[in-house]
């Protein structure tokens, strides 16, 4: 494997933030490349190492792998990974990786930048699948809507786009990634059927759903409820005024009967979401968790948990 990338693509980032510049351009050179030379790479106790960039995948490939390989996240829960700003430790993780499952479609953005510069082993982005029909980004057409796992059928893709990258690397233990992904498939399969079931039982004039970004619209697709929002796909928009307005309209000409809070977003969208509830009437119908799972002591620190505590939170609100 070249050392290239450790010395030349820090000069061609120019959005990376200061220090994680600083970490990559003093201390890659050195410490980096010594790793990827040295055929004994630390911490792998001669298990593969793979990289996880969201909550949802590191959960994923968790289930995947079990013990036999070991799997490091780098988003915690919580954090939004449309803003996250790497920090260095993640860059020195990357670069030490293995395999490196992401999302795509420019959902892990900072980070996303520093896979493309970082990584020395295999780099799979489990949504930019074929089988995925994707949904534009209204305001950005080059890149398509990111949150492809809120269809369960899709994130079913992803276990089996995670496994085929598992095993290709490690065939070694081969049965034991397949025995392990058919286990939860199932799991999924049955979960996507419960969710259509869930929604279905929302009269359909009041299957409308209304959150601070843009995160559920290939959940809206699947499963047939509409989904508005105050912004875009990208939380880094700020909440402007007229749409806060039209959204209101809405809310008020549909009778949408609750709004919801999400758990990664900022302050400031929530809060509006709080005064278009106050300003038309409609009750708050709780948080969702949308581009991070809850932390361990919460209802939604798995995928599956995740997808079901959404739903029955949709559904206590809306029917
Ligand atoms: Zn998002």
């Amino acid at each position: 494997m070249p050392d290239s990338a450790c010395h030349t693509c820090p000069l061609r980032t120019p959005f990376l933030l200061t220090a994680v510049l600083a970490f990559v351009v003093l201390v890659l050179p050195v410490t980096g490349c010594d790793l990827a030379a040295d055929p004994q790479r630390p911490g792998e106790d001669g298990r593969l190492l793979v990289v996880a960039t969201t909550t949802m995948i590191e959960d994923l490939t968790q289930r995947l792998a079990g013990d036999v390989a070991e799997v490091r996240g780098i988003l915690r829960p919580g954090e939004d990974p449309h803003v996250y700003r790497p920090r260095p430790a993640d860059a020195e993780l990357i670069h030490r990786a293995d395999l490196v499952l992401a999302n795509g479609h420019y959902f892990e953005e900072g980070l996303g930048r520093i896979i493309d510069q970082q990584a020395t082993g295999t780099v799979a982005h489990l949504a930019e699948d074929e089988r995925i029909t994707t949904l534009e980004d209204l305001e950005d057409a080059a890149a398509p809507d990111p949150h492809c796992w809120f269809n369960v059928a899709y994130f079913m893709y992803y276990v089996e786009n995670a496994r085929d990258a598992l095993i290709e690397l490690d065939p070694d233990n081969a049965d034991h990634y397949r025995k392990q992904a058919e286990v939860y498939l199932a799991e999924l399969d049955e979960l996507h059927a419960w969710v259509g079931e869930q929604i279905a039982s929302i009269p359909s004039e009041q299957r409308v759903m209304v959150t601070g970004h843009d995160a559920f619209q290939y959940f809206g697709r699947a499963y047939d409820i509409e989904v508005h929002a105050i912004i875009g796909i990208s939380t880094e928009q700020q909440p402007r005024p007229d749409d806060i307005r039209q959204l209101e309209q809405l809310v008020r000409d549909r009778g949408v009967q609750a709004l919801f809070f999400e758990s990664s977003i900022s302050h400031a969208l929530n809060q509006a979401i709080r005064d278009i509830a106050q300003a038309t009437g409609a009750t708050l119908g709780g948080e969702l968790y949308s581009d991070s799972l809850g932390d361990e002591d919460s209802p939604a620190s798995t995928y599956i948990d995740m997808v079901r505590y959404n739903v029955e939170t949709i559904v206590t609100a809306l029917k």
